[in-house]
């Protein structure tokens, strides 16, 4: 309270006009404040204790301080240190019969100003103040050179940003971090029919309506990457998102509607002329089946006419493939539900048997009694799941082994298909998995398109799961896709 009532008499005053005199001695208090500084204009606070001088300067910053030695040296120099870290214009001056040439110095190295020894002379005392209210003024007028300084090349920067962010085409978004809004750039605004104001403060639902968006920026924790937005002007984003340290959340939205476009197009296309070309290649082999009826027919004609259909079938092959995995590219078929893999293993496996047989290869279907369920479309999995048995069919030898696997590792669903086939280089089991290509020595064990496994891939990527192959030539190879649970997913 009398600290309060001081703090208000000297709020008026010239800023350097305020001293804390502190010391444990009435006599010194009573007679510095009464006859020298009271008289030299300067208002004055004696205070007898060190507590009693931390609680004034954590009140307000006072302009001169005085200080006593005689309050204990290393209590002193404690204050000090603590006072000076705090303001470090405050113009200090150690009062005392004498000090140690090694405690001044680390007291001068803190930023005291000035010590004077008893007895205290009005002119020593005035001369030494004079000092403080000078060395405060320079520290003063330093620190505000300094701090426009740092300020200036600190709103320099931020303007920059700013611009930068503005104008980039991308849409941008910052939520702090309790997942308020901080920024909302020019794009991002424009893309969502949003007026031009300041949105910082406001929560995501109070400006976006787009309960996607909204769900996963309320949701992330960092670790979803990329998610595609339909915003209001009718444009697809992938909306990226990353954690920031000490910022908060940071969303850009990138505009893939022109590449989406092309993909429907590249689609569209594919589609359109696969349809085209299976209708001659149907009347080619009905009128190719029907010169057999139409009379009789030499052995060298016979060869040409099963030479026919063979290209026929393999252009068949090539066409529902590619159209297989436009569809698959294109998202048509885009339902999914909860369903148990191994339904569809075994019916892949019955399928596949009677060719097996013709082989005299065995399939073995081994499967954990307990299988977790799998979310995904079941023509596309069963896609998957035909094409890898199919291809171990296809490539092992007669009376080879192939072993189907299903079963639950680290909370995921395995997926293996293994045969002691001829194998693949290592050098080719990337590449196996892209479009058209066939290992080397394919052609001659059988015939294909090259876009089965392609096929696979595209569509365990869409499943969020994984698949590779491992194999050595001439020994096998076993192909393993790794699929999130249900619960997972
Ligand atoms: P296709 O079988 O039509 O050629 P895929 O995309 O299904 O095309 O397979 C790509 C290539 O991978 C094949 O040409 C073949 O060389 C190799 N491949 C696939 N499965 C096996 C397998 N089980 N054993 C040996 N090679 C295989």
């Amino acid at each position: 309270m009398i600290l309060s009532s001081f703090w208000r008499k000297v709020a008026n005053m010239a800023n350097d006009k305020s001293i804390l005199l502190v010391s444990s001695e009435p006599k010194i208090l009573k007679s510095l404040q009464k006859k020298i500084l009271l008289p030299a204009g300067y208002a004055v606070l004696t205070l007898p204790t060190l507590e009693e001088a931390r609680q004034a300067s954590a009140e307000e910053e006072p302009a001169i301080v005085l200080l006593s030695l005689d309050l204990g040296v290393d209590d002193s120099m404690a204050f000090i240190e603590e006072l000076l870290l705090t303001y470090p214009q405050v113009g200090l001056v150690l009062l005392g019969d004498s000090i140690e040439p090694g405690l001044l110095l680390q007291a001068m190295r803190m930023g005291a100003v000035d010590f004077v020894a008893a007895p205290f002379g009005k002119s020593k005392i005035l001369e030494a103040v004079g000092r403080a209210v000078q060395a405060r003024k320079a520290m003063q007028s330093w620190l505000k050179k300094e701090s426009g300084r740092l300020t200036g090349k600190l709103n320099r920067r931020l303007y920059e940003m700013e611009a930068l962010l503005k104008q980039v085409n991308d849409g941008v978004l910052v939520l702090d971090e309790n997942k308020k809004l901080v920024m909302v750039n020019r794009a991002l605004r424009e893309s969502f029919g949003l007026d031009e104001k300041d949105y910082q403060g406001y929560a995501l639902s109070e400006v976006f309506d787009n309960q996607d968006m909204q769900d996963l920026l309320m949701r992330s924790d960092g670790s979803i990457e990329r998610v595609e937005i339909e915003a209001p002007d009718g444009k697809s984003y992938s909306m990226q998102i990353s954690i920031v340290d000490n910022v908060g959340t940071v969303a850009s939205l990138h505009d893939i509607s022109s590449l989406k476009a092309l993909d429907r197009l590249k689609g569209d296309f594919v589609n359109t002329v696969s349809h085209d070309l299976r209708s001659p290649l149907t009347a080619i082999l009905g009128y190719v089946e029907l010169i057999e009826r139409a009379g009789e027919v030499n052995k060298q004609q016979a060869s040409f006419i099963q030479r026919v259909k063979d290209s026929v079938a393999s252009t068949t092959r090539l066409i529902n493939d590619l159209l297989n995995l436009g569809r698959v590219e294109v998202g048509a078929e885009n339902d999914m539900e909860r369903l148990n893999l191994l339904d569809i293993v075994e019916d892949s496996v019955d399928v596949h048997k009677t060719r097996a047989d013709e082989k005299k290869i065995k399939i073995l279907l081994q499967a954990e009694k307990k299988l977790p369920m799998v979310v995904g479309n079941v023509t596309q999995l069963r896609q998957v799941v035909d094409n890898l048995i199919g291809n171990a069919v296809k490539y092992t030898p007669e009376a080879g082994e192939i072993r189907v696997m299903l079963r639950e590792q680290t909370k995921q669903l395995v997926f293996y298909v293994g045969d002691n086939g001829p194998g693949i280089p290592p050098a080719e089991h990337q590449r196996i998995f892209e479009k058209f290509y066939r290992a080397k020595d394919a052609h001659k064990q059988a015939q294909g398109t090259g876009l089965g496994l392609a096929i696979v891939k595209t569509i365990v990527d869409k499943h969020k799961g994984r698949i590779w192959v491992d194999s050595t030539p001439g020994k096998g190879s076993v192909f393993t896709v790794v699929l999130p649970t249900a619960e997972d997913s």
